[in-house]
């Protein structure tokens, strides 16, 4: 029996991963997307040609009862968010209404059709926030920093009320940054490896950055989606951390994406005092124990690797005059 998985976020970096995976396992994969949002569908590739995309107003309950109702999926992954930190200061009614309120709509949703499906959120390692310990593990407390962590973590523990109360299969995995070509280029990892693929190319000449001391629990996004998988595999919905457990500085992210092109950082990073923050005393990075245990799941992609993999896509990108992540094919 071929199982159907519903997607939202299927236009993001997430998205595209875990539609790769589960369109490989077989499933039926089902992409819930805003009329407004389907220009993005670009962003699928040819992977859009293996799977379905249905049309819908996220901010709509009877629009979201009525899709469960017609799809009558197994599995829900809602991965939808403005997902960029920052952002979330200039919208917060905005981002709250879209991550907590689609969770909530979509679990309300699976309640009253009934059917036993499986729904995973896509909780964050920001909803920690201003931690006083490390590592992070399920049992840690959060203090969210901003609307974005603070949304999140609304949504999460709507979640957690819906699984105690009515007894949904429903979980979340607490994931801290992962990476690939398919990062929008507002995050740190792709500025650098875009910068690095543009000085190589002679299109620029320099980079100008914050902190490079700073430090972050950094994994790939193929190793994260597979975590997201499996926890839906379980007898036992329960939120898991997932992350390297290893912390890695901003330096050398720069280091290894110049050293993919053979030029010298030194040479072309300006540090901005403008960008410089405060660095915690405590770090964000995981205790990822409890996945390893109950789910058998472990990152198999180191992080030089994955900014091998963006400096590469940046510089195929450039040399063929189109910044467009289309067509690329995830490892693993
Ligand atoms: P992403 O690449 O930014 O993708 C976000 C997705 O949400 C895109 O499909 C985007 O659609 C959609 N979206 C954004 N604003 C929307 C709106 N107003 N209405 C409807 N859809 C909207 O993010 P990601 O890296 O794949 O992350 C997936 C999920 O995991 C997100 O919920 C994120 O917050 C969470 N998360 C990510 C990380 C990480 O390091 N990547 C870590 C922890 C948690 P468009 O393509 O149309 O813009």
């Amino acid at each position: 029996m071929v199982k159907t998985a519903l997607i939202t976020g299927i236009t993001g970096q997430d998205g595209y991963y875990l539609s790769h995976l589960l369109v490989e396992k077989g499933y039926r994969v089902v992409g819930l997307v805003p009329p407004r949002r389907q220009p993005n569908l670009t962003k699928l590739g040819s992977l859009v040609n293996k799977v379905e995309i249905y049309t819908v107003d996220l901010t709509s309950s009877m629009a979201l009862l009525t899709a469960i109702e017609n799809l009558r999926p197994d599995e829900i992954y809602n991965l939808a968010a403005p997902s960029f930190v920052p952002d979330s200061w200039h919208n917060p009614l905005g981002t709250l209404d879209l991550i907590t309120g689609t969770a909530t709509r979509m679990l309300e949703a699976i309640r009253n059709v009934g059917l036993a499906t499986r729904f995973y959120q896509a909780s964050s390692s920001e909803m920690f926030g201003d931690v006083i310990s490390s590592p992070q593990n399920e049992e840690t407390t959060f203090r969210p920093k901003n609307p974005y962590a603070a949304a999140k973590l609304h949504a999460h523990w709507t979640m957690v009320h819906h699984r105690q109360r009515y007894g949904l299969f429903a979980c979340s995995g607490i994931l801290y940054n992962h990476e690939s070509p398919l990062r929008s280029p507002q995050f740190m990892t792709r500025k650098v490896s875009l910068a690095a693929a543009s000085i190589k190319l002679g299109i620029t000449d320099r980079l100008e950055m914050g902190n490079l001391d700073a430090k972050r629990d950094w994994g790939f996004a193929g190793d994260y989606v597979e975590a997201m998988w499996r926890m839906l595999q379980v007898e036992q919905p329960e939120e898991f951390v997932i992350g390297t457990g290893i912390l890695h500085s901003v330096r050398e992210v720069v280091e290894t994406a110049f050293d993919c092109v053979g030029l010298d950082w030194q040479k072309y990073i300006v540090v901005n005092p403008e960008f410089l923050r405060p660095d915690e005393h405590f770090q964000l990075v995981a205790d990822p124990s409890k996945a390893k245990a109950k789910l058998g799941w472990q990152p198999k992609v180191k992080l030089a690797e994955v900014i091998e993999m963006m400096v590469q896509a940046d510089l195929e990108r450039l040399q063929c005059g189109s910044l467009a992540p289309t067509a690329l094919i995830p490892r693993v």
